[in-house]
């Protein structure tokens, strides 16, 4: 259990010298044990003091990371039980699994139906990021055959998954530069699991199927050297494993009892592929750090990848696109030049639109810190100087021939002070962007 701010304030020297930025030692510790502060922030602290402090100072939950290379993935170290308190910090991994029951051309082509499991939303890559390697034939020479095959034909990051010591030794000895995610210790295997996962450095998911006995697991796998634990509750229904998990999340975060402070891991087995796929989101949105599904479909994953990328954005940050002059067809000097702001939906609805009209055009994106058209002209992000420095910046007097501005109609108001500070001349748009298909075909000559 972490510190309370008395017990963090009788290790502190006491002396009140106000080099950390507190006026007091006991400030400090009260700080400290918010999670305000860094230990680091006090020069005096003894060393002896220093390793019972680390337990205050460590975050709530721990970050795991698995995988190698750019493909490496992680999870865990999150803080708050509900987005807008703050932000969720590592994405949930979605993560496909590969049966040890299928080899040859069966399983090539699992494999490769995996790894092209990707999509592009709103301009963001989206992709399921785990293979999932399951021991479902039992032998052990046949579950590192596969797990070695899926390695060599695919970068996710992996996960290996046997409840047999002895299977798993076999599949990590011929993966582990891959740095495989081993799951899962029971209370039965806790002591060989842990061996191989310390042995080989990766991480490990412990199994039980109540908090307390997953709690008990955890404290006896960390005891035996292994700290990048994932906990997988291996309860059978779905209400039970939303409510376990909200709880888990809770004991970890508000009452920082450490042996749930590590990311989680659910298995979704049973049901079709829409069954999947529902019990999937529910688990992405409380409070699954991965999610492993037995199902194949794209348009099943996208629902999923479209859940983690809303759950997982930064409620305090817009989402932006970049500044600058985008070619939506293969526009010339003779095309459209429109504006709009740099709000991910806004500058997307806009390009669908441009694009739907087929009429080749530009579209300059102004720097309007991710707000709409109205909400950043409300709060003068957007106005004749901002939309001129953008024009100016992005050359495109050298784009176009023609001087000629299409403006958004719902601040049709700037025309006048724009056409002043541009010297081009401005069109005011329509105002919904669905007309900008007519606009377009219609109005712009
Ligand atoms: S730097 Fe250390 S000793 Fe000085 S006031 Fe802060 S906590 Fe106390």
């Amino acid at each position: 259990m972490a510190l309370t701010g008395l017990e963090i304030f009788k290790l502190l020297p006491k002396t009140n010298c106000k080099k950390c930025g507190m006026p007091t030692c006991l400030a400090f510790a009260m700080a400290l044990a918010q999670k305000r502060a860094k230990l680091d922030d006090c020069p005096d602290v003894s060393e002896e003091a220093k390793e019972k402090l680390a337990a205050a100072a460590a975050p709530p939950m721990r970050k795991v990371a698995f995988g190698s290379g750019d493909n490496q993935v992680a999870v865990g170290q999150e803080t708050v039980m509900f987005r807008h308190e703050e932000k969720f910090h590592n994405p949930t991994v979605i993560g496909a699994s590969v049966s040890d029951k299928l080899s040859g051309e069966d399983l090539t082509k699992r494999i490769e139906s995996i790894n092209a499991l990707k999509f592009e939303r709103v301009g963001t890559k989206l992709a399921v990021t785990a293979i999932v390697v399951s021991n479902d034939s039992g032998e052990t020479s046949t579950f590192a055959q596969a797990a070695e095959t899926v390695k060599n034909a695919s970068s996710l990051a992996l996960i290996l998954v046997s409840d047999s010591a002895e299977a798993m030794a076999a599949a990590v000895a011929k993966t582990k530069e891959a740095v495989p995610l081993l799951a899962s210790a029971s209370a039965d295997t806790a002591e060989a699991m842990a061996k191989i996962a310390k042995e080989n450095n990766c991480p490990l998911v412990v199994k039980a199927d109540s908090i307390e006995a997953i709690a008990e697991l955890s404290e006896k796998i960390r005891a035996q050297g292994v700290e990048d634990i994932v906990l997988n509750l291996d309860v059978p229904n779905i209400r039970d494993q939303l409510c376990n998990l909200s709880r888990m999340r809770a004991l970890s975060l508000r009452k920082l009892f450490r042996p749930l402070g590590y990311p989680t891991i659910s298995f979704i087995t049973e049901g079709d592929s829409d069954q999947q796929a529902v019990t999937a989101i529910s688990l992405i949105c409380k409070y699954s750090s991965i999610v492993v599904v037995d199902i194949i479909e794209p348009y099943m994953f996208l629902p999923m990848l479209t859940t983690v990328m809303n759950v997982f954005s930064d409620p305090q940050k817009p989402v932006q696109v970049e500044p600058k002059v985008y070619s939506i067809g293969e526009p010339n000097e003779s095309s459209p030049f429109l504006f709009t702001t740099n709000f991910s939906l806004t500058y997307y609805t806009v390009e669908s639109d441009v694009e739907a009209s087929r009429i080749p055009s530009y579209i300059l994106v102004v720097d309007t810190e991710g707000t709409s058209v109205l909400t950043a002209y409300s709060g003068d992000k957007l106005n004749e100087k901002t939309v001129s420095d953008a024009m100016t910046k992005c050359g495109v007097e050298k784009l176009v021939k023609h001087r000629k501005l299409i403006i958004p109609g719902y601040v049709a108001v700037m025309s006048g002070k724009l056409e002043e500070a541009t010297n081009w001349e401005i069109m005011v748009g329509p105002r919904e962007s669905s007309m900008i298909p007519k606009f377009l075909q219609e109005v712009w000559k």
